[in-house]
């Protein structure tokens, strides 16, 4: 059917949100070379950090890393904006080792805007995207299409809130915290996406008309303190240790300006009476919101109610730029009304006299469960409409720029006619985070963990690179100066290895000795420096400091080099587990399987499947209520009806 509407402009595709999804999502369309228009509610908010202008930490990081490997922007603006870099579970394996930085958070959104603004296939337009287009015949806007026999219908395009049409192949919604958002302060609340902004109308009545199922979550973010106004003195410095390390795989981005310092401070019992005595007054404890906020950021009301036994819990003073005396007051997040705030952050050591520049507030908002997208995040009711970021009921820049990218890159491989690329577990904390967010009913914001991977020794970040930068390469995300760096890091890494494992250390040198008493183990005759490294407490700055490694090679490869030879053992058992998972959690699953007629199931697992449909086994074991016997069941009786003619998968993924 032909359209009503003329459109304004015309792209190949269109992303809705300038937030950390919606810009890396942008980024990876216009680098393959289709012309993108990225619709915002306000161009002077790109890539806002409304919360701690931290990107990085456990597993974020490695996310961070990954993104980078694939071309991505978040690992390099990450850099470029340092304050303070810290590594994380530094005396921890290096599984769990996590770069972390500060960063300035104008700096950070000014240089997004410079990015895409000179980027040639980026159009950047401002507008409230409040309803979408699809193809005529979906006036079957019926809720109980059932996706397993395809999409609905297809995407066309875009409307706003002042009535103009803007047509294209496919669409990325990346809305963040701005579907009816409300934001509370104590028991008040006024419509807004985040505090100044205004709330996004119409696309949700948008998405339910389509009869896609929305939700509602909630997030909060701490009080902000004039830095003039701390009596630094008092409190605990943490000056930054990690200004020579990089998110991004990238040597011409290895630039770090002066750092500056975070600071430590504590609860005392005064704050924990004034907030005991007030908890009626939060929106939570008293009952005026119930949405599910993120469980690994919890409000100071909830660290006191539900660790009543602890005297105290730490706060962290951290700097929102260069040029701003904001502080940020990391842990310290509180749903009490804007009097009370002020009181709570006097009662703190060294915040005697502090000016409260912002208040706390939580803000709830609307978002749609993963389950209603592919692995390629397309949406499975309409072709060519794709969801990234706190819409798909995540938490974090990093959750929601790796998403972007992932949604990009699909996107583009949908028009330019591609297969689809979805990423696996056992390759990427991508790949893990998409398949928990597709195949998972999850109730609560998610938050990318290192325990929520079974492949973490593997996922680390020093390997993003190797894991993924191939991929990219072959996709066109990563360029050929980008390609011809990794192949000299990759040749000094193996080169590096090839000569710990073959050059020896006679016991009777005299580093030996030294060697000896360190690792409390005699060198008999002598021994291979990657066996001497396989020791505990040996590192390979230690080979360096006895001229035993050469100190000019780059940091990444000294310690990529460490890393691979010290947990040779270990990577080599993970990689025969994931092997043999892989066997059975690869086996495709007919999407158009009528799960309720499987009387071997579990009545659970019938709801679970049939809800969200999995793809594969893979898929299928990580859904809670699946068990290992359900699986074995549907593998019987899949091999049963192998032959039968009536499975059509729907969608080929990689
Ligand atoms: C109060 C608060 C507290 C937070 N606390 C934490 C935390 O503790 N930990 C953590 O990891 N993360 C936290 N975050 C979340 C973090 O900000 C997000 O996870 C991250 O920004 C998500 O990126 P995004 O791209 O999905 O969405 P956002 O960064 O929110 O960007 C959404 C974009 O979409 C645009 N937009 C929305 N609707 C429309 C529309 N209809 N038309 C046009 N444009 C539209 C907006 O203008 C905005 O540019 C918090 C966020 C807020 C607001």
């Amino acid at each position: 059917m032909s359209r009503r509407l003329n459109p304004t402009e015309i792209f190949d595709v269109i992303v809705v949100g300038g937030g950390h999804a919606g810009c890396e999502a942008a980024l990876t369309t216009a680098r393959l070379g289709l012309s993108t228009g990225l619709f915002t509610l306000n161009l002077d908010r790109i890539a806002w950090q409304p919360c701690n202008p931290a990107v990085g930490g456990p597993a974020k990081s490695q996310l961070v890393h990954e993104v980078d490997a694939l071309g991505g922007v978040i690992g390099r603006l990450a850099d470029e904006t340092a304050l303070q870099k810290r590594i994380l579970n530094a005396s921890r394996g290096p599984a769990v080792w996590a770069l972390r930085a500060q960063t300035d958070k104008r700096l950070y959104a000014n240089k997004m805007l410079e990015i895409l603004q000179s980027s040639p296939n980026v159009a950047l337009r401002e507008a409230m995207v409040t309803g979408l287009e699809v193809e005529e015949n979906s006036t079957i806007k019926s809720s109980n299409w059932d996706t397993s026999q395809g999409p609905l219908t297809k995407i066309l395009g875009i409307k706003t809130y002042f009535g103009s049409f803007y047509s294209a192949k496919a669409i990325i919604l990346t809305t963040g915290t701005f579907l009816r958002g409300k934001i509370w302060v104590g028991g008040q609340s006024m419509s807004a996406g985040r505090a100044g902004e205004q709330a996004a109308e119409g696309l949700t009545e948008a998405l339910r008309s389509l009869g896609f199922q929305t939700e509602r979550l909630k997030t909060g973010t701490p009080p902000r303190v004039d830095r003039r106004s701390i009596c630094f003195s008092q409190l605990e410095e943490q000056p930054s240790d990690a200004a020579n390390r990089f998110f991004s795989f990238d040597p011409n981005n290895w630039k770090s300006e002066n750092q500056m310092s975070c600071y430590l401070t504590r609860t005392t019992s005064s704050t924990h009476k004034l907030i005991k005595d007030n908890l009626h007054l939060s929106p939570i404890y008293g009952g005026f919101i119930d949405s599910k906020g993120p469980r690994y950021c919890p409000s100071i009301e909830d660290k006191i109610v539900r660790f009543s036994d602890k005297e105290s819990h730490q706060i962290f003073l951290e700097p929102e730029g260069r040029n701003t005396p904001e502080i940020y007051m990391q842990g310290f997040s509180t749903g009490l009304p804007e009097n009370l705030q002020l009181e709570l952050l006097r009662t703190l050591p060294g915040l005697e006299n502090c000016v409260m520049l912002r208040p706390a507030y939580a803000v709830e908002y609307d978002y749609l469960p993963a389950t209603q997208l592919l692995p390629s995040l397309e949406t499975k009711r309409i072709s060519g409409l794709f969801t990234a970021g706190q819409l798909n009921g995540t938490t974090g820049y990093e959750e929601a720029a790796a998403q972007g990218l992932v949604a990009g890159l699909n996107a583009a491989h949908l028009i330019l006619n591609r297969p689809t690329i979805s990423f696996s577990r056992e390759e990427s904390y991508i790949g893990t985070m998409i398949d928990d967010l597709v195949t998972k009913d999850l109730r609560e914001p998610y938050r990318v963990l290192t325990s929520r991977s079974e492949y973490r020794l593997i996922l680390r970040g020093d390997n993003a690179d190797r894991r993924l930068t191939p991929l990219g390469y072959r996709l066109g995300l990563i360029d050929e100066n980008r390609w011809e760096q990794f192949k000299i890091k990759q040749i000094a890494l193996e080169k590096e290895k090839y000569r710990l494992e073959n050059q020896r250390l006679k016991a009777s040198d005299a580093a030996a000795k030294i060697f000896e008493s360190k690792t409390k183990a005699p060198i008999k005759g002598s021994i291979t420096l990657a066996n001497l490294l396989r020791r505990p407490n040996i590192h390979i700055t230690d080979l360096v400091t006895h001229g035993l490694a050469d100190a000019s090679l780059p940091l990444p490869v000294q310690e990529g080099a460490e890393i691979d030879i010290k947990y040779s053992g270990y990577l080599k058992r993970q990689k025969q587990q994931i092997d043999q998972v892989k066997k059975q959690s690869q086996r495709k699953i007919p999407i158009n399987i009528n799960y309720s007629n499987i009387n071997t199931l579990s009545q659970e697992a019938r709801e679970k499947l049939n809800r969200i449909r999995p793809l594969s086994f893979g898929q299928a074991a990580q859904l809670p209520g699946v068990s290992q016997a359900d699986l074995t069941a549907l593998l019987i009786w899949l091999k049963m009806n192998e032959s039968k003619k009536n499975l059509h998968p729907k969608k080929n993924c990689r």
